[in-house]
């Protein structure tokens, strides 16, 4: 018997809602909407990211690794808030019903699902080319989310782990360069980790912070222009990926996109608290700039020479 939509959906999906009776889900898949009650004094945090196959994600990418990627990258978002990641709807778009993709797609979803404590409560399932919309709902305190649009002048900022590495992975699968040295690159561009621990214990301690979605470049750039000020960025203090070619290495810190690490801000009166926070992390967080007055993102060198970098981050449409 061919696999229809409803079997699908009880069958793969209907699974990863984790606790369908627990208090704060009223009512997860099946009915027309799902409910979800939200804790006292608490805001909701939502957002939604969509990977389109051949776009977000290389052809021949794992149906586990699809699933892990397109979960992943909205766990980011949530934890560029400093939110709490709770409950998540699933749009999938198939060409067609193929039982061992969908095996690898759930498994992937339910593992990374229940190591977070998310519930899948909804979604659609339709026909057509390759395409995972999730959108991933969250909580925080009532006015506490970290927003790109507070820096102050005189913040530091930092960087956690190194950018760069997902596109050299991704440089390396394009190039078939399948090698045990790059086999790191790949796993970061397949199956990037969220720094959703981070973003919670920023908490009262960053200003503004922002995902590494893009690239180091774009993104800082999205914090200075929200916050109406400028950031400098130390070249020499810009974390590299592992690569013998120190200019591409730089290109790529600077320019590659889907790392998925977090840029936040930290003024002096949170120093100590950050740098606890870095002493008990096993992230390495690293500082590497500044925010300042005259507005634009400027990267500097050794005597604070301006590096030409005409390279940006990702932008779809752009020729
Ligand atoms: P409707 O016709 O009311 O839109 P659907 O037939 O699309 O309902 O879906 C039936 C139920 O299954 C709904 O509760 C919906 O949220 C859920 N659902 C559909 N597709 C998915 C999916 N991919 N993941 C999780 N839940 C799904
Ligand atoms: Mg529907």
């Amino acid at each position: 018997m061919p696999l229809l939509e409803f079997d699908v959906i009880k069958q793969y999906f209907s699974k990863i809602t984790r606790t369908v009776n627990s208090s704060d889900i009223p009512l997860a898949i099946g009915d027309d909407a799902a409910i979800v009650s939200l804790p006292d004094n608490k805001e909701l945090v939502i957002c939604t990211d969509t990977l389109n196959e051949g776009v977000h994600f290389p052809l021949g990418t794992s149906a586990y690794d699809i699933a892990y990627k397109a979960l992943m990258v909205n766990l980011s978002d949530i934890a560029a808030m400093g939110a709490v990641p709770r409950w998540f709807t699933l749009n999938v778009s198939l060409p067609q019903l193929d039982e061992a993709w969908l095996d690898g797609f759930s498994n992937g979803l339910a593992e990374l699902a229940a190591h977070y404590h998310l519930d899948l409560i909804g979604g659609d399932t339709t026909r057509g080319p390759l395409s995972i919309t999730i959108t991933l709902a969250g909580h925080i305190n009532n006015n506490n989310a970290l927003t790109r649009a507070s820096a102050k002048i005189g913040d530091k900022v930092y960087l956690s782990g190194c950018t760069g590495e997902a596109a050299y992975g991704l440089a390396c699968l394009e190039a078939f360069t399948l090698l045990p040295v790059t086999e790191y690159f790949i796993s970061r561009l397949n199956r990037p980790t969220a720094r959703v621990e981070l973003g919670l214990s920023l908490l009262g301690i960053a200003n503004a912070c922002i995902d590494i979605s893009d690239g180091l470049l774009a993104d800082v750039s999205h914090i200075a222009q929200a916050s109406g000020c400028g950031i400098q960025l130390y070249l020499e203090s810009i974390p590299l990926p592992d690569i013998n070619d120190v200019e591409q290495a730089r290109d790529y810190a600077l320019s590659g996109g889907d790392d998925y690490e977090l840029v936040f801000t930290v003024e002096e009166k949170n120093q100590l608290a950050l740098n606890k926070l870095i002493s008990d992390s096993d992230l390495n967080i690293t500082c590497i700039g500044e925010v300042v007055e005259q507005l634009g993102v400027r990267v500097l060198g050794l005597n604070n020479q301006i590096i030409n970098t005409a390279k940006s981050g990702y932008q779809h449409f752009s020729e």
